[in-house]
């Protein structure tokens, strides 16, 4: 099964990027083409009929797949960057860490009035960074029509603090 293999290819890294942290790391996968292949296709057919216009994509490693899975189902990428990184005019949302706070931005015309968004990331740990995903779409009166993420960390139940947004929750391996 696709999950299973997914689960044995991606790499724990204990104490990174701080003690206490396992990093989940999903570029093993990224060395496998057939494999990488399957899973786009996979979430492709998830996808197809969903009616969505575009893909947003979260800095950095939603963009390996988010772009992929885009170019697949033939619409529209963009992506959410951290502050300052995005070239032309941004609207940014600001949103609180364990410790201190972080800020993410969307090109200001980067999304047509409801327009249906799919948000794509690699991992929802707490689900703060995809909720502030959530809200850059809304500033840009689109709607979210669901989240896909190549892991979920259960424990951490970030998916009730997204389903205000979306029940469309996805996620390949748990
Ligand atoms: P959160 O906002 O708490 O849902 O955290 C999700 C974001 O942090 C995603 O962009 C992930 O790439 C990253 N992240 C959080 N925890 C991990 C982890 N254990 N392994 C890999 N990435 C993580």
């Amino acid at each position: 099964m696709l999950a299973e293999t997914i689960k044995q290819v991606i790499r724990d890294v204990p104490d990174f990027p701080k003690p206490g942290i396992i990093f989940k790391d999903i570029t093993p996968i990224l060395l496998d083409a057939e494999l990488t292949r399957k899973i786009v296709n996979d979430m492709a057919e998830n996808y197809k009929d969903k009616c969505i216009d575009a893909i947003v994509g979260i800095e950095s490693r939603g963009f390996w797949f988010g772009i992929m899975l885009a170019n697949k189902l033939d619409i529209p990428f963009i992506p959410i960057r951290k502050k300052g990184k995005l070239p032309y005019k941004t609207m940014s949302y600001k949103y609180d860490l364990e410790y201190g706070t972080a800020e993410v931005e969307i090109h200001e015309d980067a999304l047509q009035d409801n327009w249906n968004v799919l948000i794509h990331d690699d991992l929802l740990a707490t689900g703060g960074t995809a909720i502030a995903a959530a809200e850059l779409i809304k500033m840009q009166n689109a709607n979210v029509a669901g989240f896909s993420f190549v892991v979920e960390l259960d424990f951490l139940e970030g998916s009730k603090s997204l389903s205000k947004y979306s029940e469309n929750i996805s996620s390949l391996v748990h």
